[in-house]
């Protein structure tokens, strides 16, 4: 038992996020207890616990990439029950603030398959580590500190049953995985301590969601075609083949602009998107059910880092610290990263561990939180502080998407940073910079050589360039 960080860690929350936690944790503690209020039965099932399932959800490179690490074989997994897979960018068609990336082999997966799909296979991973058990139908109510005040000691949970009474969850590590809804901030207040300041961009997006059947030609072979929004539309949409042949069609609009969920205003609204390519795709297809709606009203913050008083004993990761407007596909890969944040944390041993890995997974929520409240800044009406860095940094990133369109370099190196593969500076390496800043109508030649490698990364992408689909 020398070796082991603790003798039972308790996981608050089973969704991706919790998943992630108790699999790292089983390699350091000799139990590990996910607690969720749902009763998690095995399938690729609705529950009422993440009904952002439902909708689009797009797993980037670099969660890809951590979830391989950690479940070595998930991808193959996933195309086993049918999730298409391919290259980021030679497979996909991805138009960021009204510039469609250009097409080439960037490197990366992509691998499309249903949140649904992806949770259980993920859960099924989980279940079968050594130590691991599930609490379901229970719900978290509370956490239990040490007399002195010093450590968090357990949790207070209510199982969903006739005449159940609190219990209390011993644990020598609590990780809140409970998602956006997280109440740690109330409880740790109930305890004495300080709850964590919270920084809140209000977005007011709306999604309607709907499944299809569609030709085997649709988007001429593409899996997936990503349609964001633009500062004169603040409109998109997000088209996506998954497991058993099935098409997903996500519509979102700012600011209280939703798509309706009345199929022909769900389809008047596909229709004024400014590219025609979800709209044409889908307008012959047979649709599987009515649209669904989801209404995500801020991205919110929690900044656990800074509370000077952190208690022992309880970490905060996923959703819980940090939730960002969906549209960005980002919140798995940053309970991915967090993930990885945990495990080495956990190996450096347990002093100080709330700090530091406070820090470690504020500095992951980081790169998500600027490029997706940079994004949103890029909209005239979202409101924010739109610093003299955003602003040059939104001029930059414009001017980058722009170049992105025909250069296959730079579109990889943008999918990089966007896919949390690469850290945001990637995007101004000299090398990238040049190619982006030089005067319009200049050849930007060939994709490489790629300059000195700053944090091991090249300062451009090598690629090799791919012809749309229709002229392969
Ligand atoms: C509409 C929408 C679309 C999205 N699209 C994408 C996407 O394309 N790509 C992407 O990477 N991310 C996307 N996300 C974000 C993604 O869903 C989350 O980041 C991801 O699920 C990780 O969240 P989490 O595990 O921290 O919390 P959640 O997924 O919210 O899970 C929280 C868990 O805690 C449980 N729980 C809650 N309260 C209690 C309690 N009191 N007691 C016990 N259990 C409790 C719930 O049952 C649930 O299982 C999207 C989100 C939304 C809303």
């Amino acid at each position: 038992m020398s070796d082991r960080a603790g003798d039972h860690a308790v996981v608050l929350g089973g969704s991706i996020a919790g998943l992630l936690a108790a699999r790292v944790l089983a390699e350091a503690y000799s139990q590990v207890t996910v607690v969720d209020r749902d009763t998690l039965a095995p399938g690729s099932v609705p529950r009422r616990g993440a009904p952002q399932a439902r909708h689009i959800h797009a797993l980037l490179a670099g969660g890809q990439q951590v979830l391989e690490q950690l479940f070595p074989g998930f991808t193959a997994e996933l195309v086993a029950h049918g999730a298409p897979v391919g290259d980021v960018l030679g497979d996909t068609r991805l138009v960021f603030g009204g510039h469609r990336l250009a097409r080439a082999e960037a490197g990366l997966v992509a691998v499309s398959a249903s949140r649904l799909l992806l949770e259980d296979r993920l859960r099924a991973r989980v279940r079968a580590l050594p130590g691991v058990q599930f609490a379901p139908a229970s719900d978290v109510v509370g956490l239990r500190a040490s007399p002195d005040r010093r450590r968090i000691t357990g949790t207070r949970l209510l199982r969903r049953a006739d005449g159940s009474a609190e219990e209390v969850l011993d644990a020598d590590l609590v990780v809140d995985a409970i998602g956006r809804g997280s109440r740690a901030p109330i409880w740790l207040e109930a305890l004495g301590f300080d709850r964590p300041d919270e920084d809140r961009m209000r977005v007011d997006v709306g999604y309607a969601t709907r499944r299809y059947r569609l030709a085997g030609d649709t988007l001429d072979g593409d899996f997936a075609c990503l349609h964001g929004p633009t500062p004169a539309q603040a409109r998109g949409g997000a088209l996506a083949r998954l497991e058993g042949d099935t098409w997903m069609l996500t519509l979102f609009g700012f600011l209280g602009d939703h798509p309706p969920t009345d199929p022909e205003g769900f389809d008047a609204f596909a229709r004024t998107l400014r590219l025609p390519d979800l709209h044409d795709a889908v307008r012959a297809g047979e649709p599987i059910d009515d649209p669904v709606p989801f209404r995500f009203p801020a991205n919110v913050r929690r900044r656990y880092e800074r509370i000077r008083h952190l208690p022992e004993g309880f970490l905060v990761m996923g959703d819980a610290v940090c939730s960002f407007n969906p549209i960005y596909g980002q919140g798995m890969t940053v309970a991915a990263l967090q993930a990885v944040a945990l495990r080495t944390c956990v190996e450096n041993g347990d002093q100080h561990l709330a700090r530091r890995f406070s820090r470690a997974a504020a500095k992951v929520a980081d790169h998500a939180w600027k490029m997706a409240t940079g994004a949103d800044l890029a909209l005239p009406d979202v409101e924010g502080a739109r610093t003299v860095q955003v602003r040059l940094v939104n001029a930059y990133m414009d001017r980058l998407l722009d170049v992105a369109a025909h250069d296959p370099a730079v579109a990889a190196s943008f999918i990089r940073v966007a896919g949390m593969v690469d850290p945001l500076p990637a995007l101004l390496r000299p090398a990238l910079a040049m190619r982006v800043l030089r005067p319009h109508g200049q050849p930007s030649g060939p994709p490489g050589p790629p300059d000195e490698p700053v944090d091991g990364q090249p300062g451009t992408t090598s690629v090799r360039t791919r012809p749309p689909r229709q002229q392969r």
